[in-house]
């Protein structure tokens, strides 16, 4: 079900705390102040009356992606996602309190975001309520690979992959099943596009079903050792093998 913050439905759980609920009326002030409203197939959008105009290129990008993305991974998508869109960060800070560029929320189908065109977020969104909870290596790797159109910023995955692994700040594979490293330990930009390299290589080397499989059992911050149970036991590798063939590959091309 689409949440749809003009015509809030009290959902309390979400606002339990006073700070949240000072930034709850606050949005709510906010949204009075006539957002844009647009309405396609698949999304629900609120624009700040302060972002740029958005075009219907930008609209019509954003439902290709997502049918090309359900598509690859046989997803109906049954519900339409509400997509804020502000102004840039400060903008997302003094509207909703948040300090990032995109936050993507599953549970209620919705993203908080700076641009326009967010597939990034909306894959999170997608892969989530249908494919599973994963942890942060799958999760952020299914984002970037299939969330933007060309890499990482402006680059190949594969071509920071290998500056990555010529300059040794190649992050081996056992650490990013951490969950309490990968955000808290590591550089955004080594753990996102290795996260995305990595899953490029998984979904080419077993096929879109086995990476299914593998993301519908890998869960949220399990036991790195537990993790590496079962990626061995999906994928029928060990893990240091698995990690071998990766590097190899990507040195190769
Ligand atoms: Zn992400």
């Amino acid at each position: 079900m689409a949440y749809d913050i003009l015509n809030p439905r009290p959902r309390r759980k979400h606002f339990k705390t006073s700070t949240k609920k000072r930034v709850w009326m606050k949005t709510r002030e906010e949204f009075k102040k006539k957002w844009i409203y647009l309405e396609t197939k698949n999304f629900i959008r609120h624009l700040r009356p302060l972002t740029r105009k958005i075009t219907k290129d930008e609209l019509n990008a954003q439902e290709k992606h997502l049918k090309e993305f359900c598509k690859l991974f046989n997803i109906k998508n049954k519900d339409k996602i509400t997509i804020y869109s502000v102004k840039d960060r400060e903008d997302m800070k003094r509207v909703f309190n948040y300090e990032t560029n995109g936050r993507a929320e599953p549970q209620n189908n919705r993203v908080f975001t700076v641009y326009v065109y967010c597939p990034h977020e909306v894959v999170h969104i997608l892969s989530d309520n249908y494919l599973g909870e994963p942890n942060n290596l799958l999760g952020e790797g299914i984002a970037v690979c299939f969330g933007w159109d060309d890499g990482w910023h402006g680059k190949s995955l594969e071509d920071w992959m290998k500056k990555f692994v010529k300059e040794k700040t190649y992050i081996p594979i056992k650490e990013l099943l951490d969950d309490n490293k990968f955000k808290r330990k590591f550089d955004d930009n080594i753990t996102y596009p290795e996260s995305g390299a990595f899953v490029r290589f998984l979904i080419d080397r077993f096929g879109i079903k086995k990476f299914k499989e593998l993301y519908s059992k890998i869960g949220w911050k399990r036991p790195v050792k537990e993790t590496i149970g079962i990626f061995e036991k999906v994928l029928n590798i060990k893990l240091k093998d698995l990690e071998k063939e990766f590097i190899i590959k990507l040195s190769k091309n």
